[in-house]
């Protein structure tokens, strides 16, 4: 294949995935595959001798779209979502065939300055404070490491980086139990430990309890421990947990502790001035992560991490040999000194697509129908005899059980996947087992949400 073949196996491309979108309803939404059958399918080998295109997209036609799970299904309502917006699958065919390394400022002065400029746009568009900065991630995990690191670094006077942690004061991170468990692998992953990272107890309402975050922190300096930071949780992935950001930071100042906001799904919501009240008190952070490709229509992957100042996490994770120094060019901004890999994709182009094509308004009608559909699916589901609603719609996610208990659960939650319409998923809450509802594709509509309850009706014995 060679560049002259592009333009024609591009428009097949392009032809290909509208039509897989257009015929989403008709496919189940999970994988009915059984684990090995398309390895068992593929060759062993990679050939030797180059093969036509035309048998390539044919064996992609054939074995491939059976086999997934499609997560652009307008009926996909597990997990959360990760979208893929027409626009931002232009930029990436795009991003693609540029093919840039966005490492330095000078490997591609555009990947930089356009990831400046998109950065400024959502921290205006998320109504965080002017002269907030930030960089975009592959992910909210390593978001969070990068900022977990820091705080590391800032307690051990960025001495561990070089010296590292035997011997180092014994530190301690706060999160609520409601985090993600990204938190716990920052923690693990940073040296930290698992076992230093403090699960302070939450309120009835899933939110951390800051009279239990002052006692933990006391309780930590009396035994010897040296605190580095907290953690807070902004839609928490089980069911939708807020911590009360604004009634534990005065905890985490008093004791000079930097504080992080995992947003990851719930962020983008942000775009929405009534939803901000739920995140209150994230514009008096340090760092805050969401990612546009769970709600904003970017492609995955594009996570944003946004920074009151970038400073201690730059000297945290900045490392300048002389192979990457940029001669004569102190001024500029190197964003790999901002992340863990060096090499970096060109994401903010999806970003720009994205916002423009379908503006802010169109951002937010989105995020405010899906808001609208959750709240009246659980109205629809609540009077539904035997079904209790286990936690209340918090944006869009909610979740249920069965009155008759956990194996009764369980059994429709299979049940309603085996039936192929909609795809849901379980978490466990006080205990027990719950089916998660959530929404959020790019082409949901109201209709697809209230599917749910004619499978739910359809799959009870
Ligand atoms: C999805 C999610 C994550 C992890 O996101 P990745 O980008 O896949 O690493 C972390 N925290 C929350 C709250 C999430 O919903």
């Amino acid at each position: 294949m060679r560049h002259d073949d592009l333009p024609a196996w591009s428009a097949r491309a392009a032809a290909w995935i509208r039509d897989y979108h257009a015929g989403l309803r008709d496919r189940p939404v999970r994988a009915q595959v059984r684990p090995g059958e398309l390895l068992s399918a593929l060759p062993r080998a990679a050939p030797e001798a180059a093969e036509p295109p035309e048998e390539i997209f044919a064996d992609f036609e054939r074995l491939i779209p059976g086999a997934l799970t499609h997560w652009q299904h307008p009926r996909f309502f597990a997990y959360f979502p990760a979208n893929a917006a027409p626009a931002s699958i232009l930029a990436e065919q795009l991003i693609a065939g540029i093919g840039a390394q966005g490492m330095l400022w000078q490997t591609s002065p555009a990947a930089t300055e356009l990831e400046q400029a998109m950065i400024g746009w959502l921290v205006r568009a998320t109504g965080m404070p002017e002269g907030w900065t930030g960089t975009i991630h592959d992910s909210a995990t390593v978001a969070t490491l990068c900022a977990v690191l820091t705080m590391r670094e800032k307690a051990l006077g960025f001495e561990g980086l070089t010296e590292g942690l035997s011997g180092a004061p014994r530190l301690r991170l706060y999160a609520s139990a409601q985090t993600h468990s990204s938190v716990d692998k920052a923690a693990r992953l940073s040296g930290i430990g698992q076992a230093n990272l403090v699960k302070v107890p939450t309120r009835d309402d899933l939110s951390m309890d800051p009279a239990a975050l002052e006692a933990a922190i006391e309780a930590d300096l009396a035994a010897g421990y040296t605190p580095c930071g907290v953690v807070f949780c902004a839609g928490g992935t089980a069911v939708g947990a807020f911590d009360d950001i604004a009634a534990c930071l005065p905890v985490a100042r008093a004791h000079g502790l930097p504080t992080h906001v995992d947003a990851a799904w719930a962020g983008s919501a942000l775009v929405c001035p009534e939803f901000r009240p739920l995140m209150a008190g994230a514009e008096e952070c340090d760092s805050l992560v969401f990612n546009p490709h769970k709600w904003m229509g970017a492609q995955f992957d594009c996570a944003v991490q946004l920074l009151r100042d970038p400073t201690d996490q730059v000297r945290t994770l900045g490392l300048r040999p002389d192979y990457l120094q940029t001669p004569g060019e102190s001024a500029v901004t190197d964003f790999n000194e901002w992340t863990v890999p060096l090499g970096r994709r060109m994401r903010a182009l999806k970003l720009w697509f994205v916002l423009r094509a379908y503006g802010l308004e169109g951002v937010r009608a989105r995020l405010r129908d899906h808001v609208a559909w959750t709240a009246r699916l659980c109205e629809a589901l609540r009077a539904e005899p035997g079904i209790e609603i286990v936690t209340e719609p918090r944006l869009s996610l909610f979740s249920f059980a069965l009155a008759e208990g956990d194996a009764a659960t369980e059994a429709l939650l299979t049940r309603i996947n085996a039936e192929g319409r909609v795809y849901l998923t379980q978490t466990r809450h006080a205990g027990r087992f719950v089916i998660r509802f959530t929404c959020g594709t790019w082409d949901c509509t109201e209709a697809d949400v209230m599917v749910v309850r004619d499978v739910l009706r359809a799959s009870r014995p």
